[in-house]
């Protein structure tokens, strides 16, 4: 009994110690959540993206961007759908972003018209914590050098110091000197073709998030390192060697300790401009680690330079298309890489559909048949329009843009298909001209996605040939393709770019300069702005 008293008398102790020990927790837990009951981080969203060639006679004007406002533009973003984890982490002030599909340069008018609609919405809506600035990082514009860099110090002007600007870009952006002393934290893609695209975004988002959650802040140390190397985009593709290793190390070299993020941008080899070169970055606050990092992944993708070749095979237009109608793998693929709207081409050329409607294999309908990929041509599709389906149309296409290399070709056929409303094209028509299916659109578009062609009534699988105004094979493209070659056409993206005219890149450059000597890749720390 006395035991059992005394145990009792323990228990009441014990039990009393619990609930004491349970007020205190409770108390401690309301004390922090009352702490992390601050107001949420106030985090602005702006940016513009586009990569646009200055080899291109084409220019690019404002309704390119398809700027989005305000609310507008979290729709870009699916991952800050109201009811995401993301979107309850902040409140969100999103001003103004436009993303333009690759082009010409831009136009002084259109660029400072953006800017200066961006800044007047950062001013109203301000002060912020954070600012996620969403960019593509190979924007020309006509008479302003490294535009990304000018853009993020008027935006500082605006936002100060010490609001932490996080920025995500496409790994063929460039990085110049300005524009990472402005940036707090930056990433890139890791894939080419982009198909992390939006989780690259999310990442920038959510690195800014926590660095303000956790008041950490600024990452102690931003490593820089240029690279030497310039290169058009089909010879990196991350699907082969060498590219993939040297891609594959970057989200390891991420997930460490001390590291925030890592990227390496290849940059943009069609404007002529002192920026353009590849670089590695690393952020963190292991400084360490940080300049190891970088200078680890710069090492691997310089060792790796004289690795990077096409990622399919080439050849020019008159070899790929003998091959192709002498093979029995349909489809047969070939890239018109030379004036890809995706990497910055007019996208108007007419030099090969020229080249493939003089074939004579070509000429009747009992032919090979083959899907071509496409010319913009208004006035013809007015006239297919007038015509209808099924009825004879004749006229001209293309060459308005950039008729450096041939003239309008000349179009004669049945009308096929007229198909409205797609987004970039507007209208697009399909005309048959012997066993060629030619697709006209009222505007330049990219055709990535089996559905753009069985939209328009083609079936990509059965043909025998399938020409596209593209690069690397986008993935449903790839997935179904029975052989492909990589036509080195002429275009204002054109992939020699060793032939190209520059005048302003850094030299030595590779591969430009092919037996430079070994550049020095130590990592400078890029000190922020105060
Ligand atoms: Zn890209």
């Amino acid at each position: 009994m006395k035991n059992a008293t005394r145990s009792f008398s323990g228990s009441l102790r014990f039990l009393s110690l619990l609930i004491l020990t349970g007020l205190i927790i409770c108390q401690a837990q309301a004390k922090r959540y009352s702490s992390s009951d601050k107001p949420l981080p106030r985090i602005a969203i702006c940016g513009l993206g586009i990569e646009s060639s200055t080899f291109s006679p084409a220019l690019t004007e404002e309704a390119a961007f398809h700027a989005k406002y305000n609310a507008d533009v979290l729709k870009t973003y699916p991952f800050l759908s109201a009811d995401s984890i993301v979107y309850k982490e902040a409140t969100w002030i999103p001003t103004v972003v436009g993303h333009a599909l690759p082009g010409g340069t831009v136009t002084r008018e259109a660029y400072e018209s953006l800017v200066n609609k961006t800044l007047d919405a950062l001013q109203k809506g301000g002060p912020y914590d954070g600012l996620y600035f969403d960019i593509h990082g190979a924007m020309s514009v006509v008479g302003l050098d490294d535009a990304e860099g000018d853009f993020i110090v008027r935006i500082r002007k605006v936002v100060g110091t010490k609001t932490l600007i996080s920025t995500s870009m496409d790994l063929h952006g460039n990085v110049s000197w300005r524009l990472a002393e402005n940036t707090d934290l930056i990433t890139c893609y890791r894939m080419a073709p982009h198909e992390d695209a939006m989780a690259t975004k999310k990442r920038a988002v959510e690195n800014l998030i926590e660095r303000l959650d956790d008041r950490k802040g600024r990452p102690a140390y931003k490593a820089y390192i240029s690279i030497p190397v310039l290169l058009p985009g089909e010879k990196t593709s991350t699907r082969i060697e060498p590219a993939k290793s040297v891609y594959a190390a970057v989200a390891p070299a991420a997930a460490q300790k001390g590291i925030i993020d890592a990227a390496i941008w290849i940059g943009y080899a069609w404007a002529d401009e002192p920026r353009n070169h590849a670089v590695v970055m690393v952020t963190g606050d292991d400084k360490e680690k940080v300049t190891s990092t970088a200078e680890k992944l710069a090492r691997n993708f310089w060792a790796a330079r004289k690795g990077y070749a096409f990622v399919a095979p080439t050849g020019d237009l008159k070899t790929c298309l003998d091959k192709a109608i002498a093979s029995d793998k349909h489809p047969f693929y070939i890239s018109d890489s030379g004036d890809n709207p995706t990497a910055g081409g007019a996208g108007d050329v007419t030099w090969t559909l020229t080249e493939i409607l003089k074939r004579p294999e070509f000429k009747t309908e009992n032919g090979p048949s083959l899907i071509y990929a496409s010319i913009p041509g208004a006035e013809l599709v007015k006239s297919a329009i007038a015509a209808g389906v099924g009825n004879h149309v004749d006229g001209y296409a293309g060459a308005k843009v950039d008729a450096r290399l041939a003239p309008p070709v000349h179009i004669s056929g049945t009308v096929k298909s007229i198909v409205y409303g797609d987004t970039d094209a507007e209208v697009e028509v399909v005309v048959q001209v012997g066993s060629v299916s030619v697709i006209v659109t009222q505007k330049r578009k990219p055709y990535h996605k089996e559905i753009d062609f069985t939209r328009l009534g083609l079936n990509p699988r059965k043909a025998d040939i399938v020409v596209v105004k593209i690069g690397y094979l986008e993935p449903e493209l790839y997935a179904m393709r029975a052989d492909w070659l990589l036509a080195l056409t002429p275009g204002g993206v054109d992939q020699n770019i060793e032939q190209l005219p520059y005048h302003r890149i850094q030299r030595p450059m590779f591969p430009m300069d092919k037996d430079m000597a070994d550049p020095d890749l130590t990592a400078k720390l890029v000190p922020f702005v105060k």
